[in-house]
């Protein structure tokens, strides 16, 4: 079966049409700029062994727009500039699609950010989980209304095509109170579901999974898992569930990130109101979008901040400084609340890519045994190996996540079931 895996934000639509026969990523893309006040939409798109191509699209106001354009695409009607024309809506036939028709198609998967108390695993789109994920709205205000956006543009051109939604925060559902409750009156948690839900659990539970079929660990083993991209979240795992995670009740809190600061104490929200006459929203906006490495260093990539550490920029050691430092804490702090560790995972951009930030995250935690090999972690990169050293107590692996593949294999189960 092929299963279309869809990422929509308020603004673009990512998209992989994925084979499930052998798991082969066929095509892949993102349309940007929908319903934006720019007067082009952004179509980028590539499949196996071809360029990536880009075009300029006219403006395309709604996803529903953005998810015709991605099917045209895929079945090889090209729609260049000069042909696109919204009010007519029509495509031409110019270019060679991946698919023949659009019933190749056998069900569509969405990534849905907050599921919050109510989805501990994904499930079949139908008429409740849509109004669950409405009820879920003041707890992921940008991103679930979005995540709406897509699955109503895909229910509205894919009829008849079995949809399943895929929570970010279901993989945690399973931390103890302990964990996830914040020490504030109870009845914020039981009117307002005050909590930690944390995030990038598809990518925790494809890693969770890919740990236990790797490593050979133990019943009651504990596993740390780095997911460290421009967004980082760290989870501790024992035999493969979450019992903790660094994000809170939305991604901000926890890892010095690449826009995000990351934890601090919430006095500040206040403190900065008050000096600076900003309001709370404002404040929130600035700890998401302008802090981090971003803030301390002024460019949010790590790779940029990196060849500024190695020039020597006070800035950037001062940033490169504070990512390692927070990050380690972090890992303590999860190897002493699971009572120990045994793996040590890292994933993503950073931790699949970044041999210095790697060492860097642990250094100086000899005394939980765990030991690189610097040789193993220098070459390794975006390739899952084993970056510890023979006498390390802690195995320590680079396995690379894969949340697009994670999320067709939970719409394949459900749609087939
Ligand atoms: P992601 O959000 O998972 O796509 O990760 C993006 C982050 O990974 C950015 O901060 C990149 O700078 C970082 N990254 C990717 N490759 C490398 C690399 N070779 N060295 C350092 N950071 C990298």
């Amino acid at each position: 079966m092929k299963i279309l895996v869809i990422n929509a934000g308020s603004s673009s639509l990512k998209f992989q049409l994925i084979d499930m026969e052998n798991e082969s990523v066929i095509a892949k893309g993102l349309v940007e700029r929908i319903g934006t006040v720019d007067p082009t939409t952004d179509l980028t798109y590539e499949w196996e062994g071809q360029k990536i191509k880009q075009k300029q699209l006219k403006k395309c106001d709604t996803h529903a727009k953005a998810m015709e354009i991605v099917l045209d695409v895929l079945v090889g009607k090209d729609r260049t500039d000069a042909e696109y024309d919204a009010n007519d809506g029509k495509a031409h036939l110019t270019g060679t699609g991946v698919i023949g028709d659009l019933k190749e198609i056998g069900a569509v998967g969405h990534r849905v950010l907050h599921g919050g108390e109510k989805f501990t695993a994904s499930c079949l789109i139908d008429d409740a989980c849509i109004a669950a994920i409405e009820e879920n709205i003041p707890l992921g205000p940008l991103h679930n209304p979005a995540n709406l956006m897509g699955i109503r543009a895909c229910q509205e051109v894919l009829p008849d095509v079995p949809q399943v939604a895929v929570f970010d925060t279901a993989f945690h559902q399973t931390m103890p109170p302990k964990a996830f409750r914040y020490a504030i009156p109870n009845e914020y948690y039981t009117d307002l579901h005050i909590r930690k839900y944390g995030f990038h659990g598809t990518s925790h539970r494809y890693i969770a999974a890919r740990t236990q079929e790797l490593l050979n660990l133990p019943k009651g083993n504990k596993v740390i898992i780095c997911h460290l991209g421009n967004g980082s979240s760290l989870s501790a795992c024992i035999d493969g569930k979450c019992v903790d995670t660094s994000m809170g009740i939305t991604p901000l809190d926890g890892l010095v990130m690449g826009t995000r600061c990351g934890t601090l104490d919430p006095a500040v929200v206040e403190f900065i109101c008050n000096r600076k006459n900003m309001t709370p929203t404002e404040v929130l906006n600035m700890m998401n979008k302008k802090s981090g490495l971003l803030g301390l260093a002024g460019d949010s990539d790590m790779r940029n901040v990196c060849a500024r550490y190695d020039a020597g920029e006070p800035n950037a050691i001062l940033a490169i400084e504070m990512w390692g430092y927070v990050l380690r804490k972090y890992i303590g702090s999860f190897a002493a609340a699971m009572g120990g560790v045994d793996a040590l995972i890292f994933t993503a951009g950073i931790g699949e890519n970044d041999a210095a930030g790697r060492a860097r995250a642990v250094e100086g935690l000899e005394f939980l045994g765990i030991k690189l090999d610097p040789e193993k972690n220098a070459a390794a990169r975006g390739k899952e190996t084993k970056i510890s050293a023979d006498d390390s107590r802690v195995q320590v692996w680079v396995i690379p996540t894969n949340e697009e593949l994670a999320i067709a294999r939970d719409t394949l189960e459900l749609a087939t079931k």
